[in-house]
């Protein structure tokens, strides 16, 4: 047995413990979660018999499924063990680890809840129109499918996606390897217990069904997106990745974390009303070839994540264990506060300086890595760890020539 201690600082002190899957040495994917500068094997930590046999799974989802009064128990129990002696092979250097993905995703939906985002998209791609926002934005979260099989852990190369594009120039479209690689810099999150078909979410129920939260970059080909778009929203500009970060933050470690929604005006229809729209009072930071060239914050969201869930089931649509939903991309008011590079540099036309050298979008060798933090209990800071991804060439066999 052995006693763990947490450097001064820590963002995964006693009021995180997130959840995340790992390999050491190579061995069979195992649930962890952090503490300090530590992965502890929850398995060996707590147990892997009864309910507490979804601890000798490879993905979180088991653990998910059984609902918000066993994350309650479980993450009380977590909290007494990491404190107290802890078996010596259930503790490994967090570095000595291979962090992978924590949990199957079911299905995979982005929303658009940034108000500072939507109304600077909407001035760069529509400036004659009269309103920045489009008629339905401030009535609905407005949102699309994804693709969940593209969604990879933070640390996975992002290969250059080819596709279709037409310049405003261009008399034809062309295909080649996107030219304007981009981010998005937003929060996911996951559904632990799902609703099923034709049993809409309660928006004052969905916090109890939200299991926790992610870094997540929508990795965006804005010439692929700009020329398929329309009408039917993105498509193969978004689908090819999406990263996210290997650790889950439970909703429970964020209760500190919970911020009014700004104002919503006019006022929404009853099944997305509650009395407080809660979001978080989540930081986010933005680097870029290991510059930080944006502090995006969460807390500016208009959209709250229990009216995206109340949204996103209200036609009795079902969700399942695993559903993942993104924020879409955090914009905060300040030009620096912008979360995507298309909005940060207005379309390429401002670039930033990255390393010396104006920039607009990905470079092939490029890498991005998300980092964020957010109040935790006890005055103390939680972190999110980071969502990374470096950008390959477009490769031969993804046949782009
Ligand atoms: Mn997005």
């Amino acid at each position: 047995m052995t006693r763990l201690t947490v450097p001064p600082g820590s963002l995964f002190g006693p009021a995180n413990l997130p959840y995340g899957v790992y390999s050491a040495a190579g061995a069979p994917p195992r649930i962890g979660t952090r503490y300090g500068d530590h992965v502890i094997d929850l398995g060996l930590l707590l147990g892997e018999s009864g309910p507490d046999a979804v601890f000798a799974e490879p993905v979180l989802n088991p653990f998910m499924a059984q609902g918000h009064d066993r994350w309650i128990a479980v993450r009380r129990r977590i909290g007494a063990a990491v404190t107290g002696d802890v078996p010596e092979e259930a503790v490994h250097p967090a570095d000595e680890v291979r962090m992978l993905m924590p949990f199957d995703v079911a299905d995979y939906v982005d929303f658009y809840a940034s108000e500072h985002h939507a109304s600077n998209l909407g001035r760069l791609f529509r400036p004659d129109n009269p309103s920045p926002l489009m008629p339905n934005w401030k009535h609905l979260p407005v949102g699309y499918h994804g693709r969940a099989a593209s969604v990879v852990v933070s640390g996975t190369d992002i290969t250059r996606p080819c596709g279709q594009r037409k310049g405003p120039a261009d008399p034809a479209p062309v295909f080649g390897p996107s030219a304007r690689l981009d981010i998005e810099a937003e929060v996911g999150f996951v559904v632990g217990t799902g609703n099923p078909m034709g049993e809409p979410v309660d928006v004052a129920d969905a916090g109890n069904r939200i299991f926790g939260a992610v870094l997540f970059n929508d990795w965006s080909a804005r010439d692929i997106q700009a020329w398929e778009y329309v009408p039917l929203g993105p498509n193969l500009g978004k689908s090819f990745a999406s990263t996210v970060s290997p650790w889950v933050v439970p909703l429970l470690a964020l209760d500190a974390a919970r911020v009014d929604t700004p104002p919503q005006e006019p006022a929404v229809l009853p099944y997305l009303a509650l009395d407080r729209p809660w979001g978080l009072d989540i930081a986010v930071e933005i680097e870029w070839n290991g510059q930080v060239v944006s502090r995006p914050p969460y807390a500016a969201m208009y959209w709250s994540p229990a009216q995206m869930l109340a949204h996103l089931t209200v036609n009795g649509a079902p969700t399942r264990t695993g559903d993942l939903f993104a924020s879409g991309t955090i914009s905060g008011p300040a030009r620096d506060q912008r979360g995507a590079f298309i909005e940060l540099t207005w379309g390429g036309q401002e670039p930033v300086t990255v390393a010396g050298e104006p920039r607009a979008f990905l470079r092939d060798g490029d890498e991005v890595v998300l980092t964020a933090t957010a109040p935790g209990a006890d005055g103390t800071r939680i972190g999110f760890g980071e969502a990374r991804g470096r950008v390959l060439p477009a490769g031969k066999d993804h046949r782009c020539t």
